[in-house]
């Protein structure tokens, strides 16, 4: 279930575990949760500073106190050696001062000796200049003489030495004369032992006095700082999302003033509040994904077996499928230049109708599609789609008007040529996924109904039959009333002969009167043919046929056919035509047999009201805009009723004598015509009402 989402918390767990054992965890997370976290006991909280600072040999702290040390020896040194050279300097200068007070006052006093060859004067004098602080010898020797006296100690030999030769002087006769040279060597020896042991005493003191100021340092730094950093590092090493410990609070006494170490230890615990919240936002966007991932697992689960279910309905489906797939990039571009008649476009573009006919390919097929085609397998049928369409093309046209016209389905019957050379009758159902996309697979089913068609051709040639046997029978009916039709005007031709003859046997022949007669016989003669013209075509048998007709002409015909038996009946008629109303697609025949049954029964149910009560009205409507309607309308008894369910059943009469088959031959024509009939007594004459609909043929 969790497939694919990151696993934050399961992997923060094992980057803990080998640190830190889980039952250790879980009842620091339960002190955690009374008191507040606090970190355990450090080295130097339980009294072992130095296993702290032990613990420190790799820490910051050790690193401080090599720092500390390094910069204080450094000092120092420094400090020390600028120390010793200022103790040097002023050394110096004091055993310089020695021997310019030697200068000043003692060679005088030599001068003196040394004039008088005082040997043991002198030699007085000699020591207790070698006695002075640092001297470390002196001589006196005189000058001027062949055999000069010198006078010289020396305590000691070092290196190195100050030394200075100053002239003794003596006034002799009123002039200064420089009788001898007195010489002295100060040595340093004692200046370098003082420094040296200056020295020492520095470096030791200031030494240990270091080391002490840095263990302390690093002492004050572990407690004020290192040991909080352990805790800090701890508590974040410890830290558990899946059981968040309470606020990080560090064991010490709190300081007046927050100072740095509270601030991140604010800043941990902002962090962790923050992080808190990102991990519940994760968790939160991590259990949603999951749901998300587990619903697209389930949907695509139910996909894949929609997919299988399909693909098993597909192959075992009893009737022949096939997926087509055809390309109609071009419909858009057809629909912004404003086609809307594709048909009439094909017939402009006939290179547009095979290219998109040459793109339809066949996919796949199934079992039954194979048996079908009396194909060998799938892949004789495969392939380019075109061999489909040669027996019924224009089915294929009206296929692509109803893609054209985003149609997700389409249906028709349609031949299709076998592969063994029979042609069969199929129904072609077109099946298309929405959204219709220029390259949407068509799913096409082919449904075998030769054996339904060939039947249904039988029940129709049975129904023109019956129509025909129906007419027959109205043309029987009407047999006195179109003789009579006939007789009257052959008999106005017979008079107009009988006249023509008299006037020719004239010794003055009217000629005139003969044109006249002539044309009057002609004109009868042409009744009577025509009357026996639509007869004979009520009577005929041809196959029904589709005319564009006016309904009101219709009408005037088979008013014509009726004229005699009106008139004998002595019923009022009225044809209310409608001029507007449009054509329609029917066979002439079949239509005049509906209005004279219809016209029929009306006078057949007027009777009882005797000879010249009844009213009859043929109206002609548009009830909607492509449908003409017509409406035929007596003041008869109207139908009973119980009747009216029945009305149009075959073998249904009320009538003495009667069939009970006109009503439901008008039904036949009618609904064959994609019309309807209906009947009830709603006449505004008050009698019965029949009206049908007819489907405009313009
Ligand atoms: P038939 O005329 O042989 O009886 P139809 O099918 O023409 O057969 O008529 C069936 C029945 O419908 C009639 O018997 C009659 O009862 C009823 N019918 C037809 N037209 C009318 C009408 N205008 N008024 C009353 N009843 C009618």
């Amino acid at each position: 279930m969790n497939r694919g989402v990151p696993d934050l918390p399961r992997r923060a767990k094992a980057t803990f575990a080998p640190d830190t054992p889980e039952p250790d965890r879980a009842s620091a997370a339960g002190t955690e949760r009374t008191d507040g976290w606090l970190p355990p006991a450090s080295a130097s909280e339980t009294g072992e500073p130095w296993r702290t600072v032990a613990g420190m040999r790799r820490g910051i702290g050790m690193r401080l106190l090599i720092s500390v040390l390094i910069f204080s020896s450094v000092i120092t040194l420094i400090m020390t050696a600028v120390q010793l050279y200022l103790d040097y300097r002023y050394d110096v200068e004091l055993i310089e001062r020695r021997l310019n007070e030697i200068g000043e006052g003692y060679p005088d006093i030599i001068g003196e000796s040394l004039w008088h060859l005082d040997h043991e004067q002198l030699r007085i004098e000699v020591e207790s200049i070698l006695k002075l602080p640092d001297i470390q010898a002196v001589s006196v020797r005189e000058t001027g003489t062949v055999n000069p006296l010198v006078i010289a100690d020396r305590r000691r030999q070092s290196t190195p030495v100050l030394t200075r030769e100053l002239p003794i002087n003596r006034v002799v006769e009123g002039t200064v004369k420089q009788i001898g040279t007195l010489y002295i060597e100060a040595a340093l020896t004692d200046v370098y032992r003082r420094l040296m042991g200056e020295a020492l005493i520095i470096l030791v003191s200031q030494g240990a006095k270091t080391f002490l100021v840095s263990l302390f340092i690093l002492f004050v730094f572990s407690r004020l700082v290192t040991r909080h950093l352990t805790a800090i590092a701890q508590f974040m090493r410890r830290y558990d999302f899946h059981r968040p410990a309470g606020a990080l609070v560090l064991k010490r006494r709190p300081p007046a003033a927050p100072d740095e170490l509270d601030q991140v230890v604010m800043s941990f615990n902002d962090l962790c509040t923050s992080l808190q919240l990102a991990y519940r936002n994760l968790q939160a966007a991590n259990d949603a994904l999951a749901q998300d991932v587990a619903m697209r697992i389930r949907k695509e689960e139910a996909l894949r077996e929609a997919e299988q279910r399909y693909r098993h309905l597909f192959h075992n489906m009893p009737i022949a499928l096939m997926q087509m797939r055809g390309n109609f990039d071009l419909f858009p571009a057809l629909h912004d230049a404003g086609v809307i008649d594709l048909n009439a476009y094909f017939d402009a573009h006939p290179d547009v109708l095979r290219r998109l006919m040459s793109a339809i390919t066949i996919d796949e097929v199934n079992a039954r599609a194979v048996e079908l085609f009396h194909a060998r397998d799938a892949a004789q049928l495969t392939g380019p789609a075109g061999r489909l369409w040669t027996e019924s093309p224009s089915t294929l046209r009206r296929a692509f008007e109803s893609r054209y016209h985003g149609d997700t389905r389409f249906e028709e019957e349609m031949k299709v040529a076998t592969l063994d050379g029979r042609v069969i009758d199929v129904l072609c159902m077109l099946s298309r996924a929405r959204p219709l996309g220029f390259h949407t697979p068509t799913l096409c089913a082919l449904i075998d109904i030769s054996e339904r068609v060939r039947t249904r051709d039988k029940l129709q040639q049975l129904e023109t039959d019956l129509a025909h046997a129906g007419r027959i029978s109205l043309l029987g009916e009407l047999m006195a009333s179109i003789a009579h039709e006939i007789n009257q005007p052959l008999g106005a031709v017979a008079a107009s002969a009988q006249a023509v003859q008299n006037w020719l046997n004239r010794p003055e022949p009217r000629l005139d009167e003969v044109r006249e007669l002539t044309a009057l016989t002609l004109a009868s003669a042409r009744r009577a043919s025509d009357i026996i013209v639509r007869t004979r075509a009520m009577a005929g048998k041809g196959a029904p046929r589709r005319d564009l007709l006016y309904l009101d002409e219709v009408i005037d015909e088979s008013l014509m056919l009726l004229g005699h038996e009106i008139q004998t009946r002595g019923a009022e008629v009225w044809h209310r035509p409608a001029p507007r109303a449009p054509r329609i697609m029917a066979d002439r025949t079949q239509l005049q047999q509906v209005i004279v049954n219809l016209a029929v029964n009306a006078m057949q149910a007027l009777a009882p009201l005797g000879s010249g009560n009844g009213k009859i009205a043929l109206t002609v409507t548009v009830p909607a805009s492509g449908t003409v309607g017509c409406m035929v309308e007596d003041n008869g008894p109207g139908i009973p009723a119980e009747n009216l369910a029945q009305l149009f059943n075959r073998f249904f009469t009320t009538s003495e004598g009667g069939m009970g088959l006109g009503l439901a031959i008008c039904r036949t024509i009618i609904e064959a015509h994609g019309g309807r009939i209906t009947a009830d007594n709603e006449s505004t004459l008050g009698g019965a009402r029949f009206m049908f609909t007819l489907p405009a043929g313009e």
